[in-house]
């Protein structure tokens, strides 16, 4: 089994491994040094990188501190907040944090987020790997000139596939390897060692400045797993700044000309000396909201109380604690179930937020690092368990190889990635793939090619007894467990009847290490072919999907359909009956793409019938 090289050669730079907390507002990278996280630091101070990009009129970009100092100034060309559109289509941000922004954001031809600078377009990805080599450099100076390689970095529990995609793709765009990413709220909870106890629930509560989001976490033998997010894309300390914003609005309605309010220098304006105000009143009973714009006739100083601004952000507060009361009843437990309560994020340094979490949890969080740290501690942590710390460990708790299981068609589904530390557990949702289906077939592989077939088998076994219900209603939790010894346990439980099936299987029996390398050799040489294999497999399983559907509301739908409409479905149906026995990609992403399209019509009659059908029977001022 092969692990990384730390140690080079005399000259050369050091290459090394940092945890990078890719925030909203803030990126932090931090190292494990001498038995512990720590956060890097340039003379004394946090290497940290404001999450801001400035594009300057030539077209160049400058990143973190010197671009944030632009913000008030040039707000139209500077960028914050760029982690909201991450993997986002346009129709997925809230219309009114694009109301808020100073900058100009649009959408791409395929509906993705892009934001506009001077005549050039950037993706979130672009941005975002722009920060992360920022990241990358200032850690580098931290460390006498360290060449940073790979990294850990963290994402929010919430974050989807795509958005999880996208963060990849900005750390290849910066050239760094991702050695893992990892969620916020369990980097949060290895960063106070909470990984080692033997079992117990933590809360995880992270205002940002934002995101608002709460995790229950379970932890067992030091493996976390994520129980329940919960939470709000759109609270945070930028929501606390609102409020104040209003307050100098209000004050100075009377004296400012009229279109100030939407000026983007106004804004900015207002936005930081809100900030300044809110962060004073963590510390003091009270603090001064202070703006001098003379161009736009605004001059305003008013005091504000602690007792007043409570009042003014306890909507804000509350809602956050409506969300811990979910997340906690969606991971099916009660705050005296929860042994752990730890903050994350500068808005949690608000003593209201911190009273109404403790007074929630009945129990005291835990505060004792720096709240805008933990997760690139917790970062860095993960960062040495990956790398392995002592060197005894890593050759005993990775697994060598990925293990997963056989899907429709004969991909292969990997769940436990290579190189996962072990023990572990991974659980993931299955469905049906016909009609009244009762029974599934499981067939454990392990390896990493992307076909079942150029896997090795390590057993099946089949869950049966499944309720009959129409195809992919069914909800099947696959939990893979690797112990302490390699040993695989994969448990099916089909959720509606508990009906379970399992099996134990020793991955790394009779493997050698030639073995391992000559399978992953293989995995290298054949990566495209495989590639390509898989996809497709993966559409003609698509295309079964498709033609179910579309045979089974033809028959409804027919008569309102054109007749045009109807031939070129029925074509595309015998098209695509045809290509899912085509050996070549090409012709079965065609017919799969023209069975789409013909579709389209078909599409639109039905949910026409479902817009009457729900219409019927309201009353107008209902719909
Ligand atoms: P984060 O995204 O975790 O870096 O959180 C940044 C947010 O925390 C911003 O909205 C800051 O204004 C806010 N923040 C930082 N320090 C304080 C403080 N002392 N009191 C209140 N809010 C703070």
């Amino acid at each position: 089994m092969g692990y990384i090289e730390l140690d080079v050669l005399d000259n050369q730079p050091k290459r090394v491994v940092i945890g990078i907390d890719l925030g909203t507002t803030n990126s932090l990278p931090a190292i494990w040094k001498d038995g512990r996280p720590e956060v890097l630091r340039i003379e004394g101070e946090p290497a940290l990188v404001p999450s801001v990009v400035h594009v300057r009129n030539d077209g160049t970009a400058i990143v973190g501190r010197t671009a944030r100092a632009q913000a008030l100034d040039d707000p139209e060309h500077t960028i914050h907040s760029v982690k909201r559109f991450m993997g986002q289509s346009l129709s997925d941000v809230d219309p009114a944090v694009l109301d808020r922004l100073p900058y100009s954001v649009t959408e791409t031809d395929r509906g993705l987020v892009q934001i506009n600078v001077h005549d050039k377009s950037f993706s979130p990805q672009e941005l975002s790997a722009l920060i992360l080599r920022e990241v990358a450099a200032q850690a580098s100076v931290a460390m006498g000139g360290a060449e940073i390689m790979s990294a850990v970095i963290t994402v929010p529990a919430y974050f989807d596939d795509a958005q999880r995609q996208a963060t990849r793709d900005a750390a290849r765009l910066a050239g760094i390897e991702v050695l893992r990413i990892v969620n916020e709220p369990t980097a949060a909870s290895l960063a106070y060692g909470l990984d080692q106890r033997k079992e117990g629930n933590v809360a995880v509560f992270d205002l940002g400045g934002g995101t608002f989001d709460v995790s229950i976490l379970s932890i067992e033998d030091g493996i976390f797993q994520v129980l329940s997010t919960n939470g709000d894309t759109h609270l945070g300390g930028d929501d606390v700044d609102a409020v104040l914003m209003d307050m100098i609005r209000q004050e100075a309605e009377g004296s400012a000309k009229p279109s100030t309010f939407d000026d983007p220098s106004y804004r900015q304006g207002a936005r930081l000396a809100s900030e300044k105000a809110k962060i004073a009143l963590s510390s003091k009973p009270e603090a001064e909201l202070v703006l001098s714009l003379p161009e736009f006739g605004v001059n305003v100083r008013k005091r504000i109380t602690r007792e007043e601004f409570d009042a003014a952000i306890t909507p804000l507060v509350d809602r956050s604690i409506k969300s811990c009361a979910q997340a906690l009843e969606d991971a099916g437990l009660e705050t005296k179930d929860i042994d752990e309560v730890v903050l994350v994020g500068g808005s949690t340094r608000i003593p209201l937020v911190r009273a109404q979490v403790e007074q929630f949890f009945g129990r005291t969080p835990h505060t004792e690092l720096n709240p805008d740290e933990v997760v690139a501690l917790g970062a860095a942590a993960q960062a040495e368990i990956l790398m392995g710390g002592s060197r005894d460990i890593l050759l005993m708790d990775v697994t060598p190889l990925s293990l997963g299981l056989e899907t429709v068609g004969g991909a292969a589904e990997k769940l436990v990635q290579r190189n996962s530390r072990i023990p572990c557990s991974i659980t993931e949702g299955f469905t049906t793939y016909v009609d009244g289906q009762t029974a599934i077939e499981f067939h454990v592989l392990q390896g990493e090619r992307e076909m079942a077939a150029d896997c090795r088998s390590l057993g099946r076994f089949k869950l049966t007894g499944i309720p009959p219900m129409p195809a992919g209603l069914a909800k099947v939790g696959v939990k893979f467990h690797l112990d302490a010894d390699g040993i695989l346990t994969v448990t099916a439980k089909e959720e509606s009847s508990g009906q379970t099936a399992s099996i134990e299987v020793k991955p790394s029996h009779g493997l050698t290490e030639e073995e391992v390398d000559v399978m992953l050799q293989q995995s290298f040489d054949n990566a495209k072919r495989d590639f390509e294999e898989r996809r497709r497999v993966d559409l003609i399983a698509e295309i079964g999907t498709m033609l179910r559907h579309t045979e089974a509301n033809l028959d409804v739908a027919r008569e309102h359909l054109d007749r045009e409409s109807v031939e070129d479905l029925e074509e595309a149906i015998a098209a695509a009956k045809a290509a899912g026995k085509s050996i070549e990609l090409d012709e079965v992403q065609a017919a799969r793409d023209v069975l789409d399209r013909a579709t389209i019509p078909l599409a639109a009659v039905l949910m026409d019938g479902v817009v009457k059908q729900a219409v019927a029977g309201k009353k107008l001022g209902d719909v």
